[in-house]
């Protein structure tokens, strides 16, 4: 991205699940503008190396690190690690997400429920509750997590649950937004829609996806790059200084039906 936003360069951020996907096109954003940057990985700490090779090829600051986000100590020691790299921590990016599996509520075990809270709930809980007291002692900070439109419209078919931990996800970001105004702590979210991601290891079915499409004003998918420019505005004090508890959609068009 060209653009550059005055006020990020020099800044720390920790964004979680950024070896592929949305997070890796948001991590090289930031890097873009000279922002120190936390990628974070788990099962894949090849592609999130790559991901700081990049930063660091294009001039930026990167740190690379693992945790299990489903984990709450283990986001806790994450959000740590990253501040101590960075030597800061201004910006949070609960990233890291995912459906893990889809089934009918009526089927669906206690495992799959566990898993799906733990990886897209807990863990911005989790991540969240452990930067907080270094955004205070630093004066403020910005928190943007990433929810999804499932969020508004209950999910594509059999992602009740997924839905639903996005749904924490948004309600997450208003209320603690109310709480940490006060503490000049920002906490948005940005609601991606149907993106396309390089690795195409999603588990939406084509003829949902087609679906989703027909209902689309801009009749195509989005790309991870084209939802960079909502987490540069978010993290931006310059760009988004009286923004807090909003979640911004990045969709195309798509609304609820
Ligand atoms: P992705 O699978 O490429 O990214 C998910 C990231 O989460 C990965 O980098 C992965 O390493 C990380 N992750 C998964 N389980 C983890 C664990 N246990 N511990 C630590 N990290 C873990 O997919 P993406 O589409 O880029 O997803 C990024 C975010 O965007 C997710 O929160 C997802 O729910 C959300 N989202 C995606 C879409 C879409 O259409 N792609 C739409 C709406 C919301």
């Amino acid at each position: 991205m060209a653009v550059q936003v005055g006020d990020l360069a020099g800044k720390a951020v920790l964004v979680t699940g950024s070896s592929t996907g949305i997070g890796a096109a948001v991590a090289r954003g930031f890097g873009a503008q000279g922002m120190r940057v936390a990628v974070h990985g788990n099962s894949n700490m090849e592609q999130a190396e790559q991901v700081a090779a990049d930063i660091r090829a294009a001039g930026g600051n990167a740190a690379v690190l693992r945790a299990d986000v489903r984990d709450r100590e283990a986001c806790a020691r994450l959000v740590q690690e990253a501040h101590a790299a960075l030597g800061a921590l201004d910006v949070l990016v609960n990233n890291a997400g995912g459906v893990v599996d889809r089934s009918p509520i009526r089927d669906a075990t206690d495992l799959l429920f566990d898993q799906v809270m733990a990886l897209n709930a807990t863990s911005v809980f989790a991540c969240s509750r452990a930067a907080l007291p270094i955004m205070e002692a630093a004066g403020g900070g910005a928190i943007i997590s990433t929810t999804s439109l499932a969020a508004r419209n209950g999910g594509g078919g059999r992602s009740v649950l997924y839905a639903a931990a996005k749904g924490f996800v948004s309600s997450f970001t208003r209320g603690l937004a109310k709480e940490v105004a006060r503490f000049n702590i920002r906490v948005n979210a940005v609601a991606p829609g149907v993106i396309d991601k390089p690795n195409k290891s999603w588990t939406t079915p084509p003829h949902q996806v087609e679906a989703a499409l027909r209902m689309t004003p801009m009749r195509r998918q989005g790309t991870v790059e084209e939802c960079v420019g909502a987490y540069l505005y978010l993290a931006s004090g310059e760009l988004s200084s009286f923004v807090t508890g909003q979640v911004i959609e990045v969709n195309g068009g798509l609304y609820m039906p």
